[in-house]
């Protein structure tokens, strides 16, 4: 072979080796783009769903606060839902809305384009909060003070919904400072100010019972520390808070107080009820409560959760009318026609005051209206049972309570496969 020869077959085999390598270079380079392309994808999926479900799930509890018809609730939270995954480039492929006794929840699937035509698929689930099973102590409802109505939790310490939204914006404003306000103490009912009193019997660090204003609801103790009081003394009037006594830096009162809010029983006329109650029932509802010695919020609640306000409302297990008396039930309370609302909302409101007299907390009470006393008992609290814990949580978040987390709308874990449910 002459060199020229081998310099020629060298040349001839080199153009193939090159090609190839080229070749397989420019795959791998796709494969990358394509598997970053697909993650890039799924992620951009996952956004989309997630913005989706919490779109909707915040129309859905918006809807359901307005008392609006079934169908309307749903539309709603789908519209918006759609909106946001249109906003993220994606569509929604499947959707469901829970069904009116239960907890408001949206979930979604959401489709969003990717590499080589593939799309990404990604649920995703939102609804309220839900509140705390493990939790064994009275909870969401105030009582045995000078407030009497629902309660919300900032840093784990109760106070009305008015008070926390006061206090949310100076939170903000304090925190876009830098400094971080954390609650320390909140509504206390006389009985928790009698024992704090009894364990420290001086009237100038703790209020006697019954004196305390920490049984209005109205008043905050906000931890001094981390430049907290120097804010508070600075900023807190702006927000409504006042600093009450000089010698505790802590305890800050909110002037407007927590507004026109449910009482128990005497003076609460129809105007305590809530605006979302139907007209015809308002005044049913209003003399109810005053009746029982109940919130009528947390009796429209009930009644809401049960049928939305619904006199023809029939379940499958059977309970019917807009209180959904099972037949023995009603017939001992001596209903003759659950599907008459004059008859069925006061024997509701006797019902209701009964769990509340027996078991002390809404919680419990609600759980029995639902599961029955004896599932309350047998269970030392409210019963495992998926359906009930729905119902407590649903009636106490429309009765304002919306647990420890404010009853914003957050991500909850999948729900079961969308495919056996209603989509709409
Ligand atoms: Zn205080």
């Amino acid at each position: 072979m002459t060199g020229a020869e081998a310099r020629s077959r060298e040349r001839g085999g080199a153009l193939p080796l090159a090609l190839a390598v080229a070749f397989l270079l420019l795959l791998a380079a796709s494969a990358v783009l394509v598997v970053g392309g697909a993650h890039v994808a799924a992620a951009r999926a996952q956004t989309a769903a997630d913005l989706a479900a919490v779109s909707g799930a915040r129309a859905l509890v918006q809807a359901v606060g307005r008392a609006e018809r079934r169908g309307g609730v749903g539309r709603a939270a789908a519209r918006a839902a759609r909106a946001a995954a249109q906003g993220s480039g994606g569509r929604i492929s499947r959707l469901h809305v829970s069904s009116p006794d239960l907890p408001p929840a949206v979930e979604v699937a959401v489709r969003v384009p990717g590499p080589l035509g593939l799309a990404a698929i990604a649920r995703a689930r939102a609804g309220l909060a839900p509140p705390p099973s493990d939790d064994p102590g009275p909870r969401g409802w105030a009582s045995g003070g000078g407030y009497s109505g629902p309660l919300v939790y900032r840093d784990g310490k109760p106070t009305c919904p008015a008070v926390a939204a006061a206090f949310d914006g100076m939170d903000r404003a304090a925190r876009a400072l830098g400094v971080d306000l954390v609650v320390t103490s909140g509504f206390r009912s006389d009985a928790e100010q009698a024992r704090l009193f009894r364990r420290h019997p001086d009237p100038r660090w703790v209020a006697p019972p019954g004196s305390s204003r920490h049984r209005d609801a109205t008043e905050l103790d906000i931890s001094t520390g981390g430049g907290a009081g120097a804010w508070l003394r600075a900023h807190g009037r702006e927000h409504g808070f006042v600093q009450r006594y000089a010698w505790e830096p802590w305890h800050w009162g909110h002037i407007a107080g927590c507004g026109q809010r449910p009482t128990t029983g005497g003076g609460a006329g129809g105007r305590s009820v809530p605006a979302w109650v139907p007209g015809a029932y308002r005044g049913l509802i209003a003399a109810s409560a005053r009746r029982e010695r109940l919130s009528p919020w947390l009796l429209a609640a009930l009644l809401r959760v049960e049928s939305g306000f619904d006199p023809r409302a029939v379940s499958p297990a059977g309970a019917r009318g807009i209180a959904q008396l099972m037949p023995a039930t009603a017939g001992g309370l001596g209903v003759s026609d659950p599907f008459d609302p004059r008859q069925a909302i006061p024997a509701a409101g006797r019902l209701l005051a009964d769990h509340l007299r027996a078991f002390g907390t809404p919680r419990l009470a609600l759980a029995a209206y639902n599961a029955g006393a004896g599932a309350v008992r047998r269970h030392g609290g409210v019963p495992p049972y998926r359906e009930t814990r729905a119902y407590v949580a649903a009636v106490l978040a429309a009765a304002g309570d919306l647990g420890p987390q404010s009853g914003d709308v957050v991500l909850l874990p999948l729900g079961r496969a969308m495919s056996g449910a209603s989509p709409i």
